[in-house]
């Protein structure tokens, strides 16, 4: 057993050095990364009006969402924030682009329920239910995600003691049209 499974509680301790995965997330509902990279000015203005301190900045000075501490709550005062053409417009988010990412929830083998440890800590925060356990793979209950239920909200992702969830980006080219 590798030390992640040893030490669990350990993680948390370390949680907010965690270095964001690459490629970034950028900022909820933007029109596709080029454009972003193209018209972002790097201002920080969403950062100072990010109410969940969520938004960091990447190594290349651009915001990037940072899921290691806390959650999105959609409450958009990052593009409220922005003086930049950044985003989809909003009318355009319930019919074409529901989701904030093009991106897909996944759990990795660090998950402490597939290493026969009990836990439902991803479970108990999702507010749409999107994370089922059920007794498939061993006696202790695992999860999977209902990718359809899931607002790619982030607060599985914060609680899990091993970091064993990720927004993963799955069509950067594409991204929101
Ligand atoms: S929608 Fe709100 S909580 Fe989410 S990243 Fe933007 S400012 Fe932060
Ligand atoms: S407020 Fe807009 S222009 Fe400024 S850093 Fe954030 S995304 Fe870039
Ligand atoms: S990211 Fe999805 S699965 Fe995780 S808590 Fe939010 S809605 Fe639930």
């Amino acid at each position: 057993m590798n030390n992640k499974l040893e030490n669990p509680s350990r993680r948390r301790l370390f949680r907010g050095k965690v270095t964001p995965p690459t490629p970034s997330l950028r900022l909820p509902w933007i029109k596709n990364e080029d454009h972003f990279l193209s018209n972002c000015t790097q201002c920080g203005d969403c950062i100072e009006a990010c109410e969940t301190n969520i938004i960091i900045k990447d190594d290349a000075g651009f915001p990037a969402i940072d899921f290691s501490n806390n959650e999105c709550t959609f409450c958009d005062k990052c593009h409220a924030s922005c003086q930049q053409p950044l985003f989809v417009d909003k009318h355009d988010i319930k019919t074409n682009n529901p989701l904030p990412w093009p991106a897909q929830l996944e759990i990795n083998n660090q998950c402490l329920a597939e290493n026969n440890i009990f836990c439902q800590s991803c479970q108990d925060v999702c507010e749409t239910s999107a994370i089922v356990f059920d007794f498939k793979k061993s006696s202790i209950p695992t999860p999977t995600i209902n990718l359809a239920d899931c607002t790619q909200c982030g607060a599985c992702i914060s609680t899990c003691p091993q970091d064993a969830i990720s927004l993963n980006l799955t069509k950067l080219e594409i991204t929101h049209v």
